[in-house]
């Protein structure tokens, strides 16, 4: 199985310049979904987290199947509004203007160790927001993993020492 495979390049999207990595055909086969999911979870297997960090959106579809093969539950972080219950916000830089993610409340607990979860690392802005919100919550960021690491984009400098894993590097 060679993920590649299933991972769709759509340039210009969603502007000129920016080579989209699509994973529609991924989600649309069995077997490469099942597979993207077993070599995301893997690194984690020998010490799972206690509670996945899930992305908005895409990230949501690769953090629930993580955390059942992990034995752990799934908080969702979310663009601003969408969140039903009392929220905390987190502000980051977007190329042009400002972008906001929240969380619920009471999603997380002291000292809890958190994996976050996205489908492609990129400039790493949102999953340095993600981890800030996780912390400001009083848990434990322990990594982070992706389906696909853009390198050349060097999102992990937005990190700090924060372990990053992917299933598929560009
Ligand atoms: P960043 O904050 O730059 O790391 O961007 C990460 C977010 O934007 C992720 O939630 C991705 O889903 C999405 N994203 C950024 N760049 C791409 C790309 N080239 N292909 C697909 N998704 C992308």
């Amino acid at each position: 199985m060679n993920l590649f495979d299933h991972i769709r390049d759509v340039p210009d999207f969603p502007k000129p310049g920016i080579v989209f990595k699509d994973i529609s055909p991924l989600l649309a086969s069995r077997e490469a979904t099942q597979e993207a999911i077993r070599a995301m979870a893997e690194p984690y297997r020998a010490d799972p987290p206690e509670a996945i960090l899930a992305v908005e959106a895409r990230g949501f579809l690769f953090a629930v199947p993580m955390a059942q093969e992990l034995g752990c539950g799934v908080v969702l972080v979310r663009k601003p509004g969408k969140l039903p219950a009392a929220t905390t916000a987190v502000e980051y830089a977007l190329e042009y203007g400002n972008d906001m993610l929240e969380m619920h409340a009471d999603a997380l607990t002291k000292g809890q160790k958190v994996l976050i979860v996205d489908d492609v690392l990129a400039t790493g802005g949102t999953v340095a927001a993600c981890a800030d919100l996780a912390r400001q919550a009083g848990a434990e960021v322990t990594a982070a993993a992706f389906l696909v690491e853009l390198t050349f984009l060097n999102g992990r400098s937005k990190l700090g020492n924060l372990p990053v894993s992917a299933a598929i590097t560009y």
